[in-house]
Parts: C-alpha cells; structure tokens; sequence
C-alpha cells in the first residue's frame, strides 16, 4: 500500500499533525486518503516534561500522559489514521514518485513525509543528512539540530514539524508546527484551496 501521508515520530508535532489530518475525514477532497503515522514515542521529549504553562491543559499535566492519551484520541476519533507502533526509522528515501520510508521492522511507501522527530544531534536517519545543520534558534552548547526548510517544506512532500523545524521547544509550538503541516497538506488536497478544520458546539 502507499500512503497519501506518513509521519514520524509520535510527539507533540506528530501526534498533532495527525489529529489535524485525521479531523478531515468528512471532507471530500480528503476521503480514501492513507493517513499513518509512526508513533514512536520512547525518545520523546514529552517523556519527562510536566507542564504548567500550556493553555488548556490542566496544571500539572505529565508529558507522559500526553503520550499515551494521544495515541488513544487518535485511535477513538480518527481510527482510519493507522498507528505502527514500536518501529524507529533508519532511513527515509526519495523516489520517482514519492519516498520509500525504511524501519528497524518495515518499508513503507508514502506520497508525502513529515518528519517530527525532534530536534537532538542523535538523529541518524540516513537520506537527511543533506538537511541538517545547526538549529537557527537553540543554545549552541546543547547542539540542536534542524533540517533546514521554508515554512516547514524540506523539498516538494517532504515537511519538518516541531523543534526539528527550527522552532523553540515550547510544547504549543511544537503543537501549532504539526497542525499548521496538516493544515497545508488539506490546503494541496483541496486543489490550493485554503482550508482548515472546526467543529462546532
Ligand atoms: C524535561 C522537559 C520539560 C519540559 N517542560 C516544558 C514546559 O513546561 N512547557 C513547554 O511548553 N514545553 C516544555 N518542554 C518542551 C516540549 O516537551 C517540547 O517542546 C516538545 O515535546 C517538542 O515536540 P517535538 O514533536 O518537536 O519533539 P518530541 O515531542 O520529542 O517528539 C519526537 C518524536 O519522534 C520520535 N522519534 C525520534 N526518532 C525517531 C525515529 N528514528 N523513528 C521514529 N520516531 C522517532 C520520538 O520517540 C518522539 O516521539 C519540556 C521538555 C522537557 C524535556
């Protein structure tokens, strides 16, 4: 099978990219498309955040449970998005048409790629490293990275999200960087048409 979309990496970029996606079901222009996302989520930096200054999520709130209860309202809400779970990815391949995507278990084809795998040196995904330098906006002494994009675009279908974009590591931007890709990957969808998705009371 090849996917219209397929993320990686399972942290706020990601996780919100694809609940964006996944929220477009209805849509004409978005019907019988794949959606996946590889929710790795080990190397998350959500693993030992506590968060007391994001608006809209109760004081105290663990990154850890934002982890699990993600995957959860992915899986509730929008169960067409496939979840492939305990695979890392070694290596991310332009084609003719599209990327081939390998793991440490599979190879999957997909039309688009994000990558949200946040933005450590110990990133070792081979087919990037053409793409990474020093993150424009991180201490130097901490040794981000980002792999260099326009508005989140590394080449034609193939997005950055989060820390790795080159954004500051605040869990709402990380967040915002995801659902702004799913909001532009709708938008190409719908012929350039500018679009978004709300529900309403
Ligand atoms: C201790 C701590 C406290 C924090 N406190 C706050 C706070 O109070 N307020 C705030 O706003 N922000 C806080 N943050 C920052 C916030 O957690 C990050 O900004 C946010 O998690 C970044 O999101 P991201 O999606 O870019 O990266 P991440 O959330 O780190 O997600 C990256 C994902 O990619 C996956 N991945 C990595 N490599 C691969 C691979 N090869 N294949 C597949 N998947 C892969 C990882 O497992 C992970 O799930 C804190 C961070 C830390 C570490």
């Amino acid at each position: 099978m090849v996917f219209d979309v397929l993320i990686i990496g399972g942290g706020a970029a990601g996780m919100s990219c694809a609940l964006v996606l996944g929220s477009a079901k209805d849509k004409t222009f978005a019907k019988n498309k794949n959606i996946a996302i590889i929710t790795h989520q080990k190397t998350s930096h959500l693993q030992n955040a506590l968060f007391n200054n994001v608006l809209g999520l109760t004081p105290g709130t663990l990154g850890a449970d934002i982890l699990n209860n993600g995957k959860q309202q992915l899986k509730d809400l929008y169960p067409h998005v496939n979840q492939i779970e305990k695979e890392k990815v070694t290596a991310v391949e332009k084609q003719l048409k599209g990327f081939t995507v390998t793991t440490n278990k599979n190879t999957y084809h997909s039309k688009i790629v994000v990558i949200a795998v946040g933005y450590t040196d110990m990133c070792t995904i081979k087919g990037i490293e053409s793409y990474i330098e020093p993150h424009p906006r991180a201490a130097i002494e901490k040794k981000r990275i980002w792999l260099k994009n326009t508005n989140h675009l590394i080449e034609d279908n193939l997005y950055v999200a989060g820390t790795l974009a080159g954004w500051r590591s605040q869990f709402a931007m990380a967040c915002g960087s995801g659902s702004h890709i799913a909001t532009d990957i709708l938008t190409l969808w719908n012929d350039g048409k500018h679009t978004k998705i709300h529900d309403k009371v």
